[in-house]
Parts: C-alpha cells; structure tokens; sequence
C-alpha cells in the first residue's frame, strides 16, 4: 500500500457515488465528491508550501469542509492537528508554538484576534469558514480534483491530538498511521459497521471520539454519517429515525432520556448505541434499556491510545464497566508505586499495550518516559480493576484518588453511592487540603429538579454503605457540575472552588 491511512480510509471509496455525508441543510455528498474536494485541498496545502512531516493546525467549526482537511493531509503526508474550537487565543498560542505547526486554518470570525498568535508562532494564517468559503478555500477553489498519493509508512505520524486538559496542561500525543488504521478495523469489526449504517455524528472532531472512532469506523466501512454541527437535542431528535448508530458521551443519552419525545418507536429500528469518553452511569444504562429496549455499548479510549476495551456486540453489555480489551490490545493492573502486576480483582493503575498506543508527547521526552515504558505499556492514568469476567472496571483517575488519613479512597464509589440517594441527581466527590487529614472528603451534589436532600439523612444513609473514613464530611449542593466540551466533570475546577472547606 502507498499510503495505509489514505488509501485503506479514503482511497477505496474514489469514484463510489454512495453517500457519505448527510448535512444539515438537506443535501448529500457523496464519497467522489467528498474526495474530489479534498485531493483540492491537498492541493492547497503543498501550493501552501506544506511538505510530507509538516503540521497543519486548525481551529475551525464542524463541516464537510473541516473532515475534507483531515482527508488532504493524509493524502498529502502532512500531520493533522485539530484544535478545540473553544480555545482562546492564549491557548491557541500554546498549540501553535508548542506543535511548530507551519500552516494554520482558522474560521475568517477569528482572524483579526489569531493573526498576532500566529506570526509570534511563526506560522502562517489562512481561513476557512463554516459556509466553505474563505482564503484557504480560494487557493483550494481552482486546484485539480485529483492529486497523487503521497507515499507514506505505516509508522509515519498522521495526527498530533491534543489531549482534553482535564488533569492539567493538554500533551500532544504523536499518532502513527498505524495506530489509526489498526483502531478503525479492529471497532468496525467488533461492532459490525457495515455500508449500510449511517452514524448520527453530533460530536466536535477535534477529539479522538468524533474523528478518530466515528468518523474512521464510519470511512472504512464505507457507510453515511449524519453530519450535526454539534448536540442539539431537537436536531438529534429529528435525525434519530433516519440513522442506525450513534456514538456519543454520556451527557447525550442523559439529556435524550430527559425529553419525552425520546421513545420506543423512534429507535425501534437502531442498531448501536455507544458510549465513552466519560463514565456512564449504570442508572443511565438501566433507564435506557427501559425506555428504548437498547443496551448502550460502553467503552474506554483516551487520546493516546484511541480505543482499548469495549464492550461486546452480541455477549453481554454489563453496566458500570467498559468491556474487556479489544483485539490486540494487551491490557494489565499495575501497583502505582512499582508497576508490578497486581492480582486479578485488585484496584490499581491500567497500563495497555498494542498497536493503537502513540509514539509518544510531542516535545517531552521526560512526560513521555514518565508514562510510556520501554516494553510498549502506556501507563494510562487512569485506576481500575479486571473482575472476575475479564470485565474492566475504571475507578476513577489516579490523579482524583483522595488521601485521607492515610487511607485510600475511590471518589467513585461514594459517588455511585450518592447517586443511589433519593433527590440526588449526580454527584462529583474530591479531596481537598485537611489539616489533620491531609485531604478530606466533599461531596458537591445536583439534587433532582424540586428535590431539597438533607445533609444529615445523606450521612446516615452512606454510613450504612461505606466505611467511616470515605463518608465525606462536606456537602456542598450546585445546579450543576462544572464539564467541558466532552461531558467531562472538571475535578481540578471543582478542587479549586472547595479548596478552603477544611481551612
Ligand atoms: P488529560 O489527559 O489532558 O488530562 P483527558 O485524559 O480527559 O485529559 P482524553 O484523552 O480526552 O483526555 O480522555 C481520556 C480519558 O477519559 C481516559 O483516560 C479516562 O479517564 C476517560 N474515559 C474515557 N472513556 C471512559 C469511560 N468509558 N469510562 C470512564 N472514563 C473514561
Ligand atoms: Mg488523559
């Protein structure tokens, strides 16, 4: 193969004239048309002065024409970078500098306000806007509709994905071909995408979730994709019975359940409900089931190694675990401390291996060492445990685990004991500085619509739960918990904002 990423995605589909992309104006591009405009793009990019190696940063809205750029750099060797379109300018900054990225699409709104970040980078500015038009569009307008195929390995880097940020400063994981291709095949295949599926795709593709599991599960099954600019639930709503997968984060399924006009008959017809990137709630699991029939198909990825274990298609869909590793993936429970294999059943660190893990952060080389050994395992970050099914359970991160008196304590379980309490809607439970404890437990609480739970009837209720020393000795009550754009709970935000409750 020239190009395993270009070919076995987008290359096989030349000349199709099947569907690929639903948008939400009412009109259909086919998989010819989506190609012939992004062999112009490629074109655009060396016109650019981009060579095979070089980044393309981009910062632009959802649209045929954002996936079409991600399609001209495989295409034309250049390695993809998708940015947050939430990020400011100062954090732009940091991409830019920190990714050396020598061309930079941004949306023409934002121009005036980038312009200064990307000549302090060194990189040069070109728009692109959500209607197609702009100065990149301009050079790409009169290119050939075919370019030849840029030779690449499997081991070249495609993509530089920024991690969410959710445990500090975002790292540039380093994305091989390989890593992608080898991911799309082995999920289109565990969970049967064929031609036929058409995905309702309401979720950003900045992020490994939309672009990377979605939108390649999507490509190399040759099926459609319902393209949303984001989740919007009347949107959704409208779109459901025309699509026959969704992939989402749990905050989709929750504010689906939480609509009336979400019923039996308009899914009846669906096929595939996943979710991830964020724990799904086993009471969102069961309420689903109840209300749709549906078992939604949760699994575990991260930025760094797209995904690792998923629960099975036909076998049993268990609630509050992610499934067991997938094809390929090796996956252990570690001792934080000393990386030692823990015995089956025992909470520690979850570490992978296989040919989905990264090659590394960009630019640090010491974060790199920290967290990817010699022998291939990526130690995650993230703490759980194998039951005795071959099930994963993630408990939580390493970095929310709470200290107290010197034992160990999982936020998750008292979360999913709080959650269990009338009038509780979702809990989030943290560690802040204590003075004799070294870190004491809150637990920031979203009552239920009209709900008022009292603090003591709570403490009573989890002391029968829990032992002594993980109840929490704050309860704070809020509208709701602070999440970024992929659902997730922010803990440091939440760390911060408790941080004197002991002081
Ligand atoms: P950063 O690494 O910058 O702190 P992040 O880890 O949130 O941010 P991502 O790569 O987007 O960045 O997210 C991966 C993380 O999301 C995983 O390490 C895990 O903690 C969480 N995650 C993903 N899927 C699930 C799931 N099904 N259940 C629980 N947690 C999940
Ligand atoms: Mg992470």
């Amino acid at each position: 193969m020239v190009n395993p990423l270009y070919d076995r995605l987008f290359g096989c589909h030349a000349d199709r004239q099947t569907p690929f992309l639903h948008l939400p104006c009412g009109r259909t591009l086919t998989h010819d048309s989506f190609l012939r405009l992004s062999a112009r793009f490629a074109h655009a990019l060396r016109a650019l002065g981009l060579v095979p190696g070089d980044r393309l940063a981009v910062q632009v809205e959802k649209s045929t024409e954002a996936l079409a750029l991600f399609a001209a750099c495989a295409q034309a060797g250049v390695i993809f970078l998708p940015l947050n379109t939430a990020y400011t300018a100062a954090e732009v900054s940091y991409f830019l500098e920190n990714s050396g990225a020598r061309l930079f699409v941004c949306d023409g709104a934002h121009a005036g306000t980038l312009s200064a970040v990307a000549h302090k980078a060194g990189s040069h500015l070109v728009t692109l806007n959500v209607d197609g038009t702009g100065s990149f569009a301009a050079v790409a307008c009169d290119m050939p509709d075919d370019f030849d195929t840029e030779p690449r390995r499997a081991e070249d880097l495609a993509a530089f994905l920024y991690t969410s940020g959710t445990t500090g400063r975002s790292k540039g994981a380093m994305l091989t071909q390989a890593n992608l291709v080898s991911n799309a095949e082995v999920l289109t295949e565990y969970w049967r995408f064929t031609e036929d599926d058409i995905l309702l795709h309401a979720l950003p593709i900045f992020h490994t979730h939309g672009l990377f599991v979605a939108t390649n599960v999507t490509l190399l099954a040759g099926g459609a994709m319902i393209l949303l600019p984001k989740f919007d639930l009347d949107q959704v709503i409208a779109a459901l019975p025309r699509a026959t997968s969704m992939m989402g984060v749990p905050t989709f399924y929750t504010r689906l359940l939480d609509d009336p006009r979400f019923t039996r008959d308009l899914v009846g017809h669906f096929r595939l409900f996943v979710s991830g990137s964020a724990p799904l709630l086993p009471d969102t699991h069961r309420d689903f089931e109840a209300r749709t029939g549906h078992r939604i198909l949760e699994r575990y990825g991260m930025t760094e190694t797209n995904m690792n274990t998923s629960n099975p298609f036909d076998g049993e869909r268990i609630a509050g675990t992610v499934g067991l590793p997938l094809p390929g993936v090796e996956l252990k429970i570690t001792d934080p401390e000393t990386g030692a294999p823990l015995p089956q059943g025992e909470i520690g660190m979850i570490e992978v291996r296989g040919p989905n893990v990264f090659r590394g952060y960009w630019q640090m080389p010491e974060k790199t060492r920290e967290e990817l050994r010699e022998n291939g395992f990526f130690i995650t970050g993230d703490l759980g445990l194998i039951a005795a099914n071959g099930y994963v359970q993630i408990v939580g991160r390493a970095k929310d685990l709470i200290i107290s008196g010197g034992y160990n304590i999982y936020p998750r379980e008292i979360e999913l004991a709080l959650d269990d309490q009338p009038g509780i809607r979702e809990s989030a439970v943290i560690g802040v500085p204590h003075p004799d404890f070294g870190e004491g437990v809150v637990a920031v609480l979203v009552p239920e619509a009209g709900a008022c739970p009292d603090p003591q009837a709570l403490a009573t209720a989890l002391r029968e739960r829990l032992a002594g020393f993980k109840l929490p000795r704050r309860f704070e009550f809020v509208a709701e918990l602070p999440r970024n754009t992929m659902g997730k709970v922010q803990k440091t935000v939440l760390r911060d904002s408790y941080a004197d409750s002991f002081t």
